[in-house]
């Protein structure tokens, strides 16, 4: 079998708990590795450089795009986003599965590149449980939630775009089914081509 890394997109509705799943992810098993995004948008209290996202200012964001530097990019609510492509590099090649917690766009322009990612969309049991969880955060102000909330709105039409949705209900079973969808995907053809073709060489040979 093939021992690389997959890449995994997580998308899915500001305040759906995409953040909180992933830190449950990584703290629970070591086969991940979660890519750290560049961003144009001020730390929230409690965020540091480096940890949670790389906080830039719009030229240097604009100097990463134009060296070639991103794996994709995009403009959220008014701030630009994106990958570098040096750390999801190195922890593929290391047997990471690498996760990219990304939104629709970036997500979209991933599958592009790499056919064989998987893309998984979080979403809360519900919309009224959503702006419970918006608010509840803390983090945000009245304008800045309605905007995400609009946002939502549009996200929720690309969800058939993805591979599995993922329900953030109870966490600890939702953090149990995403490592279960993750491990499973392991198994795909699409993701074993190198061992299907090692199969069919050596059935070749039978007579
Ligand atoms: P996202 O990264 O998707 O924007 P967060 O991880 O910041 O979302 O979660 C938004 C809020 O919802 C946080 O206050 C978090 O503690 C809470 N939350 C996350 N998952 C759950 C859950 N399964 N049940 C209840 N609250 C949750
Ligand atoms: P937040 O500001 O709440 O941390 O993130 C806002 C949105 O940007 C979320 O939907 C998050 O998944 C998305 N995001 C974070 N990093 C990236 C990235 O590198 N690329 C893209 N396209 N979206 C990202």
């Amino acid at each position: 079998m093939n021992n690389k890394g997959i890449i995994v997109v997580v998308s899915g509705f500001s305040g759906a708990g995409k953040g909180t799943l992933m830190k449950e992810l990584i703290n629970r098993y070591d086969n991940y590795a979660l890519s750290i995004s560049a961003t144009t948008r001020s730390p929230r209290p409690g965020e540091e450089n480096g940890r949670e996202y790389f906080f830039m200012s719009k030229e240097e964001f604009e100097k990463l795009i134009a060296e070639d530097g991103l794996y994709e990019h995009a403009c959220y609510v008014g701030n630009y986003y994106g990958t570098p492509k040096k750390f999801v590099q190195e922890k593929l090649d290391a047997g990471k599965d690498v996760i990219l917690e990304i939104e629709i766009q970036g997500a979209l322009q991933i599958k592009k590149k790499f056919p064989e990612a998987l893309l998984l969309f979080v979403t809360p049991p519900s919309v009224e449980e959503l702006e419970k969880r918006l608010r509840g955060r803390g983090t945000e102000t009245d304008e800045v939630i309605h905007g995400r909330m609009l946002r939502a709105k549009e996200e929720g039409q690309g969800i058939d775009e993805y591979d599995n949705i993922v329900i953030n209900d109870d966490l600890d079973t939702c953090v149990k089914q995403m490592h279960e969808i993750i491990q499973a995907a392991h198994f795909a053809p699409s993701r074993n081509k190198e061992f299907i073709e090692g199969i069919r060489a050596q059935l070749s040979e039978l007579k």
